[in-house]
């Protein structure tokens, strides 16, 4: 799952060389030129991290990341500045409104996408290569395999069929496990769409994964907490 990095960059040559490096990293890329644009990118889907020019046309990136920590659904998108102030009360002011961290230009492409995985592995472990076992379900992210360990012979370990959407949100569920999911952030997250996609589908998929699961004996993984949503748990005690 390659993760989604938002650029908010008014200067074409910046944008570009940005875009270029970001992509030979492996990102998805998406530009746009103001604070504007950026919310109207975000609306539709949510990136994984943003990458922010200070000085903007139109509202600042201090205003814009002001906006952002403000509303529930964003608050959580790490933001990197980008800027070419130089001065300690900058950077301090940057950080103080919620910066997760703060390049100044001239800046080394390679530094920059260091210090994006870093913060990515964090944010975002549904990104990363590793393999995730837990209660014997073993999700494997560069393989797209899912297995069980056999429960008539532990040495074997069967395959679980399921879709590319349902490999998808279990490991996301996987990799935030004992977290509880809204269906609207499981849209954003695992589909990256919370508004065109119907609360529904999360519910249809959910079902779809524990099916396969039950027939491993695993279908009590994937819990419903009453009024909020999902969550991957390998704690048993509580019903569904
Ligand atoms: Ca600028």
């Amino acid at each position: 799952m390659s993760a989604t990095v938002l650029v908010v960059e008014d200067e074409p040559a910046i944008q570009e060389l940005l875009a270029y490096n970001l992509r030979g990293a492996g990102y998805s890329v998406v530009c746009v030129g103001s604070a504007e644009q950026a919310m109207v990118r975000i609306n539709e889907m949510l990136p994984d991290l943003i990458l922010l020019d200070w000085m903007l046309p139109g509202k600042n990136g201090i205003e814009f990341i002001r906006l952002l920590r403000q509303d529930s659904r964003t608050r959580s998108i790490p933001v990197i500045m980008l800027t070419a102030r130089v001065e300690e009360d900058d950077k301090i002011s940057g950080l103080g409104v919620g910066a997760d961290d703060y390049v100044t230009k001239p800046f080394s492409p390679r530094e920059l996408v260091a210090r994006i995985k870093a913060i990515l592995r964090r944010s975002l472990p549904e990104a990363s290569d590793e393999i995730l076992d837990i209660e014997g379900v073993k999700l494997n992210p560069v393989t797209h395999r899912v297995t069980v360990i056999d429960q008539k012979n532990e040495l074997q370990e069967k395959e679980l069929l399921v879709s590319p959407t349902e490999f998808r949100l279990l490991h996301f569920l996987m990799a935030h496990a004992e977290h509880v999911h809204t269906r609207a952030q499981l849209l954003d997250r695992v589909w990256g769409d919370h508004v065109f996609i119907e609360n529904r589908t999360v519910d249809v998929h959910i079902r779809r994964l524990r099916r396969v699961l039950e027939a491993a004996g695993k279908a009590n993984l994937i819990q419903t907490v009453r009024g909020a949503g999902y969550r991957f748990s390998a704690r048993s005690e509580d019903i569904f």
